[in-house]
């Protein structure tokens, strides 16, 4: 390694570029937990079982009139039955022509006892079917939600993976021009700093800190090529340049 080619500014880059990689991949499992998705899905099971719950009481209903209708057909056929014997000339005495119309009477009024039940059920399943319908509609758009979401997540979740494939690479092209030294001095002081190493004094302020370094320090600071460390909280110290805002543009893109 050409130790004269070595920019410590690279540092600094290497820090920012680090910080972008983390940023990245924490939004890429943000995007993984996908809370959205998470809401839509259980929004969706909560429909799914109204709509079991509506589908079963439409079902309980249609079985409750198929059985008023079942009777009203065999009450039918009994009045048949009774008005045949009725006018069949067979009957002998008063009292027994009695009988038989005082049961066809009692069978007739049951029976329209029995049709308004009916018919106050058809009522009710006519109004639950819309409903039905409004529930089938809800669980579609929920459903076509869910894709949109899901193919929202994966294509910015390829976006990041790929910015962090092309960090990554940077990463290593600009490791490959530090110093092994320098680079074990970096490593060391991230470990103990908090997981930042690298500060910028900028009019005579540490961008770490945010501390002023007082007259006397900061006056042995004037070497733009040379690495000092912050008196105050201890990180790797360079000289503020301009160069240093090209290079946070150029990582933020
Ligand atoms: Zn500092």
């Amino acid at each position: 390694m050409d130790e004269a080619s070595y920019e410590i500014t690279s540092l600094v880059e290497l820090q920012l570029l680090e910080s972008a990689i983390l940023r990245k991949l924490n939004e890429i499992n943000v995007l993984k937990k996908n809370e959205k998705l998470q809401k839509l899905q259980k929004e969706l099971s909560e429909i799914n079982e109204k709509l079991e719950l509506s589908d079963k009481e439409l079902v309980g209903l249609e079985h409750e009139r198929k059985k008023l209708e079942d009777m009203i057909a065999l009450q039918n056929e009994k009045i048949k039955k009774n008005e045949e014997k009725l006018f069949s000339g067979t009957i002998t005495s008063a009292k027994e022509l009695l009988n038989y119309q005082e049961e066809i009477k009692f069978l007739k009024q049951n029976n329209d006892n029995v049709e308004s039940k009916a018919i106050e059920l058809m009522i009710s399943i006519d109004e639950w079917k819309p409903k039905i319908k409004e529930i089938e509609k809800s669980i579609a758009r929920i459903n076509s939600e869910i894709e949109m979401v899901k193919k929202e997540a994966g294509e910015k979740t390829k976006v990041m993976s790929d910015a962090v494939k092309r960090l990554r690479e940077k990463r290593a092209t600009v490791i490959s021009k530090i110093p092994k030294d320098a680079l074990a001095k970096y490593e060391e002081t991230k470990t103990k700093k908090g997981g930042i190493a690298v500060a910028v004094l900028k009019d005579r302020f540490c961008d770490i800190c945010n501390m002023e370094i007082p007259t006397g320090e900061a006056e042995k600071i004037k070497d733009l090529s040379k690495l000092y460390k912050c008196p105050l909280c201890g990180r790797m110290l360079i000289m503020y340049r301009d160069e240093i805002d090209e290079i946070k543009a150029g990582i933020e893109n």
